[in-house]
């Protein structure tokens, strides 16, 4: 068992709150981190720090537990510059172009779109996301759906079945036929590779009653639920992700106060203090790139939401894989400070994936961590655009 001593850390963000760190993130002066097999063994003064095989220095800097982007979707092929262009030129974004995905989506070979994921995920990871949700959602047939999920599950374990993304072209008369086969035999080729399931429920895409329908088939198969919800208008999805008690209800922009005390009714006690077992998972990426209001953080948090931030990475209205942009958004567009913004996307997205192993440096945790080119977390909003990640460790391993 070799062992990695990450060593003179000027600031690190742990997300664990006890004595000797400070604040709800869990900050620590002057401090070292031990790593061995793969997971934390040890966190300190750099002064008391235990010996190692191998010493890294951080040189001052800020590290911060890995990002945890709860919600992306990387299994696709061709991309939709055209669409975004037209849209910053005054068209509307109403969700329909994800149609145009399918089609080159289910085109493609089996190769290609591995090679999206891996490029994808590379590029994620030089960016500090250490734990990366992906969904399907653009094969929308059997074969598709299931190939989507298989190709994703060669580089996460949290993968999602969104067979019900929207009704495919095929199925536009008869979306209740579509609705069957999603529940049928498409979920039963997707559970092997899946621990989610979701189902975008807006107008245009799955209206309440067929949204519980599926999310229902995919919960009786062991499946987790989460939730596309409100993004586009006020609608039935908050309350029917508290309802089924989905891990995440994700983009939340258009919230009436119901939707809000719905979210807030799911607070528990837990170690780290009252949190919500339904998480709002906001995705300003995407009202970034649909020029779009952006969801208000400063409610959810006010009335004791849980908030996780997340990249939204697709090719039609969020083509970022930058969790340090979205920090960026969500401080200056979203009324976050910046501590709830880097909480946000690390523990917070840990939450929305139900996972206590990621997003935060305690003995026993996953050894992900990210060395910032900065002496504070402060920096990743404070700087926005600006390449910080400096080194990540992933598994314990430097990248
Ligand atoms: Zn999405």
């Amino acid at each position: 068992m070799s062992s990695l001593l990450l060593d003179n850390i000027g600031e690190l963000v742990t997300n664990v709150a006890d004595s000797g760190a400070d604040g709800p993130l869990g900050i620590r002066r002057r401090a070292a981190v031990l790593v061995e097999d793969g997971e934390v063994a040890w966190v300190g003064p750099a002064t008391d720090a235990p010996a190692a095989d191998r010493r890294v220095d951080a040189d001052g800097a800020a590290v911060l537990p890995g990002f945890v982007d709860s919600h992306a979707h990387l299994v696709f092929a061709g991309d939709r510059a055209a669409e975004f262009a037209a849209r910053m030129a005054g068209q509307p974004y109403t969700g329909g172009g994800i149609r145009t995905t399918v089609r080159a989506t289910r085109a493609a070979s089996d190769e290609e779109l591995r090679t999206t994921v891996r490029r994808l995920r590379a590029e994620a990871l030089r960016q500090g996301t250490t734990t990366i949700e992906i969904k399907s959602g653009y094969g929308l047939t059997v074969a598709d759906e299931a190939r989507s999920l298989r190709i994703a599950a060669e580089v996460t374990g949290e993968t999602t079945f969104l067979g019900a993304h929207v009704v495919p072209a095929e199925y536009a008369d008869r979306p209740d036929d579509y609705v069957s086969l999603v529940c049928g035999p498409m979920l039963t080729a997707a559970v092997p590779h899946a621990r989610w399931i979701d189902v975008f429920c807006e107008r245009g895409a799955f209206g309440a009653d067929h949204a519980r329908a599926i999310l229902a088939c995919g919960q009786a198969l062991g499946l987790g639920v989460r939730l596309h919800a409100n993004q586009l208008g006020p609608g039935p999805g908050v309350q029917l992700g508290v309802e089924l008690g989905a891990a995440s209800v994700d983009h939340c922009t258009h919230l009436t106060d119901v939707d809000v005390d719905a979210l807030a009714s799911t607070a528990v006690d837990t170690p780290s203090g009252p949190e919500t077992t339904t998480v709002a998972t906001l995705l300003p990426g995407a009202e970034f790139s649909t020029r779009s209001p952006y969801p208000d953080a400063r409610r959810l948090l006010d009335a004791g939401v849980t908030v996780a931030l997340a990249t939204d990475c697709n090719p039609g209205s969020s083509y970022t894989s930058s969790m340090p942009f979205c920090i960026a958004l969500a401080v200056r567009e979203m009324r976050m400070t910046p501590a709830e913004a880097v909480w946000a996307a690390t523990a917070g997205g840990a939450r929305a994936l139900r996972r206590d192993d990621i997003g935060v440096l305690r003995p026993g945790a996953r050894a992900d961590l990210i060395v910032l080119d900065a002496p504070s977390h402060l920096h990743l909003a404070y700087r926005p655009g600006v390449p910080l990640i400096r080194r990540v460790l992933h598994n314990g391993v430097p990248q």
